[in-house]
C-alpha cells in the first residue's frame, strides 16, 4: 500500500512515517504543496494523508488534486477543528479528518476504518448485473456484457461507490488522461452511452447529474 504524508511539520511527519513504514507501508513525504503536487502527479497512492496549513498552498488544493488523480484515500489533517473547515474538507472529497494534536496510532487507525469502508470490495451486484472485478467480468442476469475498457472502469468507478457525484473532469483525468493526452469532453458523453446501452434495463443505474457528472444509484 502506497500512502502519501503531505506534512510541513517535521515533529509530525517524520515519527507519522516511521510509525507508517512499521505498519508495511510504503511513505512518501511532501512538506510543500508544490512537492506534494508533484508526487500525485507522478504516481497513484492508495491514500493520502494531508495537512490542511502548507507553507506554500492549502491542503484542500492537495486534496482536490488527489481526488482528480484516481481513487486514494483522504484524510485531513488539521489543527482547524471548526465545524467550516471539517465540513469543507469533506466536501472537498475527504474521507475522514482528525484534529491536531492526535496520536499517532489514532491516525493510523482511523486510516484502517476508511480502507476498510472503502473496501478492497471485489464483488458487486445491483439488480440483475454482476460485476466480478477479479476477472473483470460483467453480467446481466447471467449472460456475460462485452466491454471495452474504458466503460469497464467507468463501470467500476460509479457502481463501486454509490450515490458519489463524479465530475466529467475527474471522470475524464481518471479513465483517460493518465498519459497526459487530451481527450474531447464528448468521448464520456459517448462511453456513458455506450455503457448504459450494453448494460440494458440495468443502465438506468447511471444517472446524469446536470451540468457536473454522474453518479451511480442504486435504484433505478
Ligand atoms: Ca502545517
Amino acid at each position: 500500500m502506497k500512502v502519501l504524508l503531505v506534512e510541513d511539520e517535521e515533529a509530525i511527519a517524520r515519527p507519522l512515517a516511521t510509525l507508517l513504514r512499521a505498519e508495511g507501508w510504503a511513505i512518501e513525504t511532501a512538506a510543500t504543496a508544490a512537492r506534494a503536487r508533484e508526487l500525485v502527479s507522478e504516481q497513484a497512492y492508495d491514500a493520502a494523508l494531508i495537512d490542511l496549513g502548507l507553507p506554500d498552498g492549502s491542503g484542500y488544493e492537495i486534496c482536490r488534486a488527489v481526488r482528480a488523480a484516481g481513487d486514494a484515500a483522504v484524510i485531513i489533517l488539521t489543527a482547524r477543528s471548526d465545524e467550516d473547515s471539517v465540513v469543507r474538507a469533506l466536501e472537498e472529497g475527504a474521507d475522514d479528518y482528525v484534529a491536531k494534536p492526535f496520536r499517532a496510532r489514532e491516525l493510523v487507525s482511523r486510516l484502517r476504518a476508511v480502507l476498510r469502508r472503502r473496501g478492497t470490495k471485489q464483488f458487486y451486484a445491483c439488480g440483475t448485473l454482476v460485476v466480478d472485478a477479479r476477472s473483470a467480468q460483467v453480467t446481466v442476469s447471467g449472460t456475460p456484457v462485452a466491454l471495452t475498457a474504458q466503460e469497464y472502469r467507468l463501470l467500476l468507478l460509479l457502481i463501486a461507490q454509490p450515490g458519489r457525484v463524479w465530475e466529467r473532469g475527474q471522470l475524464l483525468q481518471t479513465l483517460w488522461d493518465e498519459g497526459g493526452a487530451f481527450v474531447e469532453d464528448n468521448t464520456l458523453t459517448v462511453t456513458v452511452k455506450r455503457l448504459r446501452e450494453k448494460l440494458g434495463g440495468e443502465g438506468g443505474h447511471i444517472v446524469t447529474v446536470r451540468g457536473i457528472g454522474y453518479r451511480w444509484e442504486e435504484k433505478s
